[in-house]
């Protein structure tokens, strides 16, 4: 009962709102192939981005492998519970040829080597500048614990970078006050020009949001008919 509770919960604080037409749009491009593109790993290895690229990024384990396999409907695409720390690359996935998909690596995880937080850095760094196709970062903040102060690092990145982030809330089924949750994230967004203001809560263990998620995304994606 108590978890069912949450869930509406979940479902009624979506700072957003689509319209039948918009979630048919999402639905339609997210049942279309994704497939693996490659793994890169050193900026020259980057792939031609003349596709609108979505990125996706968040602390080591906010939910991040979960969310992609929800969205795209897949068991495996994206692997859950990687060691936190070594998987340093970025992964591209291509979505029925009108997106493109990017699972960074995670950030943030206390006990990886400082030598492999340079180098996503670096990495990271080299991606977001220049890249031309990259229309969003989705920013994945885990409903339980809020924003850090690396993620507050990686809006900054943002910012500089000119790159338009978007947050979504994962885990929205375990959090204890969301609606302070979502307030208060609303309130640090709108200080960021790059800053995306609608805010999009997830749970992709009782599919909330997953819906409203592939709609806004597909408002990135070339329109078919034009294709
Ligand atoms: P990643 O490291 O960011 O790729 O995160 P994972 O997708 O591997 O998830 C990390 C942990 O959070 C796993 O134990 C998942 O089962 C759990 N998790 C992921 N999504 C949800 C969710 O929506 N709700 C809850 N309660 N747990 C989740």
């Amino acid at each position: 009962m108590g978890y069912h509770a949450k869930n509406e919960q979940g479902k009624e604080l979506t700072s957003s709102t689509f319209t039948d037409t918009e979630l048919e749009a999402g639905r339609l491009l997210f049942a279309k192939e994704c497939a693996f593109l490659l793994g890169v790993a050193r900026v020259e290895q980057l792939p031609d981005d003349s596709l609108p690229e979505i990125a996706f990024a968040g602390r080591s384990n906010v939910g991040k492998s979960s969310l992609l396999n929800a969205l795209t409907g897949r068991k495996s695409l994206a692997r859950t519970s990687n060691t936190p720390g070594r998987t340093q690359q970025l992964n591209f996935f291509n979505l029925g040829s009108r997106l493109t998909l990017v699972d960074m690596p995670g950030y943030g995880f206390a006990r990886a080597p400082k030598a492999a937080v340079t180098t996503w850095t670096r990495l990271i760094r080299d991606y977001l500048r220049g890249r031309v196709g990259l229309r969003r970062l989705c920013l994945l903040i885990d409903a339980r614990h809020g924003l850090k102060p690396v993620d507050r690092e990686i809006m900054d990145l943002m910012e500089n970078s000119a790159v338009v982030f978007q947050v979504i809330l994962t885990k929205c089924d375990k959090a204890k006050k969301l609606p302070e949750l979502i307030a208060a994230t609303e309130k640090t967004v709108s200080k960021y020009r790059a800053g995306s203001p609608r805010i999009i809560v997830t749970s992709s263990r009782q599919n909330i949001g997953i819906a409203q998620l592939r709609a806004e995304l597909a408002k990135l994606a070339p329109n078919e008919a034009l294709q």
